[in-house]
């Protein structure tokens, strides 16, 4: 069986950041727009000699609030469903949103590991501020920076100990 990891979050917190440092690939368009990457891609990733895939699930449909989180939901449960381990990312310059309380209740009844990524800690006094996302109810928080880097490596090291 490949393994699959699956990059799941409500808009703007990164995933498409995050896929491109991951796969190495400029195929998930990282622009200015929040949310406009509308389908889900697939790239190729390694770590420690290890080989996966990488699914940003960034394809979110443009409506009212309700068709917007509907999207959200399926592709939570799609990644619940076909990935190995689910990457939820978090913002945390933005802390918790109502989304990422539902996205959290979804991820919560996964029974395929779930890593809660704190991203944006572009600094070392940041860190600090992600404590807050242990009240999701999801465990370990990975502090990461998409931008630089920082922290990917740890993160990488759990996501592939089970590969
Ligand atoms: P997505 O909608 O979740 O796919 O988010 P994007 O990857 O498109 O990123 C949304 C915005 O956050 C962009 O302006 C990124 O440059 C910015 N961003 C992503 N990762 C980081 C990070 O680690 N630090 C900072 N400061 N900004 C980031
Ligand atoms: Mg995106």
């Amino acid at each position: 069986m490949a393994n699959i990891v699956a990059i799941v979050g409500r808009p703007n917190v990164g995933k498409s950041t995050l896929y491109n440092r991951l796969t190495e690939s400029r195929k998930a368009i990282v622009d200015d727009f929040s949310g406009v990457t509308r389908d889900r891609h697939y790239g190729q990733a390694e770590w420690i000699g290890k080989k996966f895939t990488v699914i940003d699930t960034g394809g979110f449909v443009q409506g009212s609030d309700d068709v917007f989180e509907a999207a959200i939901r399926d592709q939570v449960l799609i990644a619940i469903e076909e990935a190995s381990a689910v990457l939820f990312v978090v913002d945390v310059t933005t802390g918790i949103t109502d989304l990422d309380d539902e996205i959290a209740n979804l991820l919560r009844r996964s029974k395929k590991p779930v890593f809660v990524v704190a991203n944006k800690v572009d600094s070392a006094k940041q860190t600090h501020d992600s404590a807050e996302f242990y009240s999701l109810g999801l465990g370990e928080i990975y502090n990461i920076s998409s931008m630089t880097g920082s922290g990917t490596g740890e993160l990488l090291d759990d996501v592939v100990a089970n590969f």
